[in-house]
């Protein structure tokens, strides 16, 4: 093993959503992926027909512009719209395979919150997904379902224990991510912009801004 030459080796943190309408929730537990696994850049891909899930109440270009004015200030988060060129649902799968022959050398990590994980078994061609990429799987209060059979079997062997493993291989491990619990959800945040109260502190200001300005999920409010 070479150890130099896997640290030379770039990751990249990739975080597929709805982003309906992006917030902390996602926003911090994948800066602490970022600095725990020293990411060259963290790839945010709003979806544009997510498969797994009632249609999103905000057109995919709206959300992706929100997720754009969320980070704007931020060098080390670019986001990623493909996903709402692409026809059909948008399969994290081909996602993936998109990025992994533009970036044929990186290690790729795909990141998810744990409801996201434990649902993986749903998605397209769900087994396939580490063949392309390695999954970091970070927290989320309120997950509280078992981790379904298929996926704790399939997960043996691929655990990596050192955040320094993902840099040996390009794809296939799964790493658990310890990250600052935050109770913030994107239906909560549209419930309350529903009725009237106030979602300051759960996004970034200038994401809020526009929410508010443009009257986004219900009424606009001071
Ligand atoms: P909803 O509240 O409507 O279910 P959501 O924010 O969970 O929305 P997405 O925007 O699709 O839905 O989430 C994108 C990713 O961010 C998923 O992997 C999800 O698990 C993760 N995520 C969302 N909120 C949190 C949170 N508070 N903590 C950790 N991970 C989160």
């Amino acid at each position: 093993m070479n150890s130099g030459l896997h640290s030379a080796r770039r990751a990249i943190g990739i975080l597929g959503g709805t982003f309906d309408p992006i917030h902390y929730g996602h926003l911090r537990p994948a800066e602490e992926v970022r600095q725990a696994l020293m990411l060259s850049e963290l790839r945010l891909i709003p979806a544009g027909k997510p498969p797994h899930r009632g249609q999103p109440s905000t057109a995919a270009r709206a959300r992706a512009d929100l997720v754009r004015a969320a980070v704007a200030d931020d060098p080390n988060v670019t986001v990623d719209d493909r996903e709402l060129y692409r026809d059909g649902p948008s399969y994290t799968l081909d996602t993936l395979s998109d990025l992994r022959s533009e970036m044929p050398d990186d290690a790729l990590c795909l990141i998810v919150g744990r409801d996201s994980f434990f649902s993986l078994p749903s998605w397209y061609r769900w087994r396939e997904l580490a063949d392309l990429a390695h999954i970091v799987v970070t927290e989320r209060p309120g997950t509280v379902r078992e981790m379904p059979e298929a996926l704790a079997e399939w997960m043996e062997g691929r655990l990596a224990h050192i955040p320094e493993a993902l840099r040996e291989k390009q794809a296939g491990r799964v790493f658990l991510m310890p990250v600052t619990p935050l109770a913030i959800s994107a239906t909560g945040i549209r419930r309350a912009l529903a009725t009237g109260r106030s979602v300051r502190g759960l996004m970034p200001e200038e994401a809020r801004r526009r929410v508010v300005a443009d009257g986004f999920y219900g009424y606009p409010q001071l």
